[in-house]
């Protein structure tokens, strides 16, 4: 079946009763990308993953992989792909070895051969030490490289991939992410659906935005965050702090269309990032103000994200109602407060900017 396309949805579409998951989707992923698929809570990313790798039949629509019609070609279409399930698939009972074998017994990997894939596996994820000790007995980093070893026994030339490092230490997702690379660079396609999407940036070639069931942008995040163009930031840090009508001072500069304050950190959002630099420094020079660092930032993609969405991005987003905001709009009041019960406005906001106020 010669193709140039690992992934192609045409007009996919599946409802839950009366609730329309996923609307009528189109998109292709050309073999050897890397393709993100991000959407907040509740979009349809699971729907639509579940659809295209067999699991679950669409009312409409239909879903290729490697050419193959994954429900009318189902046995051709699962041997194109492997899958890194959100939830482990690992059995813990088992042996990190006996994991694999199964594995390979199920696809039918000749007996010699899975010894040989089994090997080369274990020695490219770094667990030859582990081979014979039960999956329980490992750490979360460890058993995910296993789930992605699993994946990779019959050596597929797609990896679908749902949250490969949620919930992972900082040093198992960097290792996690550097085996997505080194796979992709070998020639696996990749179909990636992350809340991280720090790592979506920094390893998509295009990433699809799906929002109530239907794709709202899909493009290099480098083109999306162009089309923002106009969310340029000037971030400004004052040494010990300023008072509350300096920075309020400093939100009313000039070509500054939003601020957020962050502790002894100010971001002036600004579509003309001179206007605002030379404003700061008079304005510093005028203060007096020990103004420590001064960055301009383009936008990132979780603030493209955040404006085709309306939503923060994270499964884990926090809701402190009433708790006090490390990050709001200066001189302006919270109003999207979906999940407050009492929807009062607070002077906290809903979380435009990763690492500021997650309410
Ligand atoms: P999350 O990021 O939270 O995992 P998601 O983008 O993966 O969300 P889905 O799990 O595909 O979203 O869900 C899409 C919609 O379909 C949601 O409103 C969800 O509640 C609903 N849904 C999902 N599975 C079922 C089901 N088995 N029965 C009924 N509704 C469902």
């Amino acid at each position: 079946m010669g193709t140039d396309l690992a992934i192609e949805v045409r007009n996919l579409s599946k409802s839950y009763g009366k609730l329309l998951a996923v609307d009528h989707i189109d998109f292709q992923v050309p073999e050897g990308e890397i393709f993100g698929f991000l959407g907040p809570n509740g979009a349809g990313k699971t729907t639509t993953i579940k659809m295209l790798i067999s699991l679950l039949a669409p009312d409409e629509g239909q879903a290729l992989v490697c050419g193959y019609d994954v429900e009318r070609q189902p046995y051709d279409a699962k041997r194109q792909f492997g899958v890194v399930p959100e939830e482990t698939n690992v059995y813990t009972e088992l042996s990190t070895w006996d994991n694999l074998m199964f594995t390979a017994q199920i696809y039918r990997i000749p007996v010699n051969e899975r010894k040989r894939r089994i090997e080369v596996l274990l020695e490219q994820f770094g667990l030859q030490g582990k081979r014979n000790d039960r999956v329980f007995t490992l750490s979360k980093g460890m058993r995910q490289r296993l789930s992605l070893m699993m994946a990779l026994i019959h050596e597929p030339k797609v990896l679908f991939l749902d949250e490969p490092v949620l919930g992972l230490d900082v040093q198992s997702a960097l290792m996690i992410k550097d085996h997505i690379r080194q796979l992709n660079a070998q020639g696996t396609t990749i179909f990636l659906t992350t809340h991280q999407i720090d790592m979506a940036d920094d390893i998509c070639q295009r990433v699809a935005i799906i929002d109530h069931g239907q794709i709202a942008a899909i493009e290099s995040p480098e083109k999306l965050k162009a089309a923002v163009e106009g969310r340029r930031s000037v971030e400004v840090v004052v040494a010990n702090g300023g008072t509350t009508r300096q920075y309020a001072g400093l939100a009313k500069l000039p070509g500054v269309s939003q601020a957020i304050r962050q502790g002894e950190k100010i971001r002036l959002y600004t579509g003309d990032p001179p206007t605002v630099l030379t404003g700061v420094m008079a304005y510093a020079h005028q203060e007096s103000l020990p103004v420590m660092a001064i960055n301009t930032n383009g936008p990132s993609l979780e603030e493209v994200f955040v404006m085709m969405t309306g939503k923060a991005m994270g499964p884990a987003r926090k809701k402190h109602p009433g708790a006090e905001c490390k990050g709001c709009p200066v001189n302006e009041e919270c109003k999207s407060e979906k999940d407050d019960p009492d929807n009062k406005p607070k002077t906290h906001h809903s979380g435009f900017l990763k690492g500021s106020c997650e309410h």
